[in-house]
């Protein structure tokens, strides 16, 4: 088999204890033996950017950002180092690489950094002198040399990203599951793992709440054409491969199952329907930084109409003072009403674009276990259902039934 450069990205569990780390060494180092080049990406040991995230909490109630990063950004630090080490102890060469080493240049905004460019020169001479190069995850470094975090979940990011950069064969994503699975196979008993999927479905599938993988990273390799293989550090099994859209995927009507959590709603009740009232309301809310998602409004009589949108549990607060404070000539305080508690529960397939009946079978599914629909999204390969949280787990097992998904 011809030499192929493989980057390789191991999730927390995968790092979690001394011994799988002694694990991902002799799999890094058998992959190296097979005559390939090996870039290994490594997250923080499971459960710990939690913990050093729980800590800053203990001294800032809102801690601040950039020093939040340098806190969060630890995790990945001690893991490169272990997995370095843990390659020696194997007989092998390997050297451990941060963010700022390696120079992966973010944007300054810190806890959700975006990749601007990457350095492949380090990597290069770490492989060129025969050594696994072991790059933390999730970090980067801003132009003025601060450390900056990609988000949760962002060595997906940083080992697609540096894939990209490398122009890797492959990339191959390690985790606690055996590959991408039509739902969450820890809620779903009998979901089943999909042998390939879009990246167009696998993009809503992350940013539904699929958190298998980072959304960021399945655009990074939609992008730039890098095949991602999602597979378990567990055992050899094949994965699951994210490549472009075959004709084959088409005859399936839904791939996937999935929910957010922690989502929240707002309804402006009985606003004036006039002309640039949208705008008033969501400039600043913007200009605030809160991200709303579904949009929905409807007319109500007399010019009145209901302006209904969801957004993040976590911005509910401040987006109801921003509403109080800002939009005064729109709405009183008692016009704005907010809900928590919400979870979007959705099925996703490319399949949709040529079947007809897909809405109409989810809201049967869902009316059968009579759960209350909330707001209703589309897009033309998804279609998502607002719903109260605690039904959330009862309709993904009861829409993976009801579409078949654990058959075919
Ligand atoms: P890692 O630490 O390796 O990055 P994550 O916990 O971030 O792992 O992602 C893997 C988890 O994603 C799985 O344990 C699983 O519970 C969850 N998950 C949610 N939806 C899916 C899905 N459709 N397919 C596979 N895993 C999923
Ligand atoms: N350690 C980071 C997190 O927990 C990044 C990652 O695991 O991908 O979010
Ligand atoms: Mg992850």
């Amino acid at each position: 088999m011809p030499a192929l450069l493989i980057v390789q990205k191991y999730g927390g569990t995968s790092v979690g204890n001394v011994d799988r780390i002694r694990a991902v060494a002799r799999r890094c180092l058998a992959s190296q033996r097979q005559g390939n080049r090996v870039v290994v990406i490594v997250s923080a040991m499971s459960g710990e950017t939690n913990r050093l995230l729980k800590l800053a909490k203990q001294i800032a109630e809102i801690p601040d950002e950039r020093e939040l990063d340098v806190i969060a950004s630890t995790g990945e630090q001690v893991s490169v180092g272990l997995v370095a080490l843990a390659i020696h102890a194997e007989g092998g060469k390997a050297v451990s690489l941060l963010g700022h080493q390696v120079r992966i240049l973010t944007d300054s905004a810190f806890a959700r950094a975006r990749i601007q460019d990457i350095d492949a020169r380090a990597i290069g001479a770490a492989l060129d002198s025969g050594k696994i190069a072991v790059i933390a995850g999730f970090q980067g470094v801003d132009k003025d040399g601060n450390i900056t975090t990609l988000g949760r979940g962002g060595s997906d990011t940083s080992g697609v990203a540096i894939a990209v950069a490398l122009k890797a064969d492959v990339c191959e994503i390690y985790t606690d599951v055996d590959g991408v699975y039509t739902a969450d196979p820890n809620v779903v008993s009998n979901a089943r793992k999909i042998d390939r999927i879009s990246y167009e479905e696998m993009l809503e599938l992350a940013s539904l709440g699929a958190k298998v993988l980072q959304i960021r990273s399945v655009e990074f390799g939609m992008k730039y054409g890098v095949p991602i293989h999602v597979r378990s550090s567990f055992n050899d099994n094949e994965g699951t491969w994210v490549v472009p859209e075959e004709k084959a995927m088409e005859a399936v009507m839904v791939s996937g199952v999935t929910a957010t959590k922690d989502e929240a709603k707002i309804t402006l009740h009985k606003i004036v329907d006039a002309p640039g009232v949208q705008a008033k309301v969501f400039r600043p809310l913007a200009e605030a930084g809160i991200v709303v998602d579904v949009i929905v409004q409807a007319y109500i009589q007399d010019g009145r109409t209901n302006l209904t949108f969801t957004l993040s549990s976590a911005d509910l607060a401040r987006a109801q003072d921003v509403l109080i404070k800002q939009c005064a000539d729109i709405c009183t305080p008692d016009q704005i009403k907010a809900e928590s508690d919400l979870s979007k529960v959705s099925v996703v397939g490319v399949g949709m674009r040529s079947h007809a009946g897909v809405a109409l079978k989810m809201f049967e599914i869902l009316a059968k276990e009579n759960v209350h629909v909330h707001l209703i999204s589309t897009s033309e390969i998804k279609i998502s259902c607002v719903i109260e949280s605690k039904y959330a787990e009862l309709a993904v097992r009861a829409l993976h039934d009801g579409f078949e998904l654990g058959k075919r």
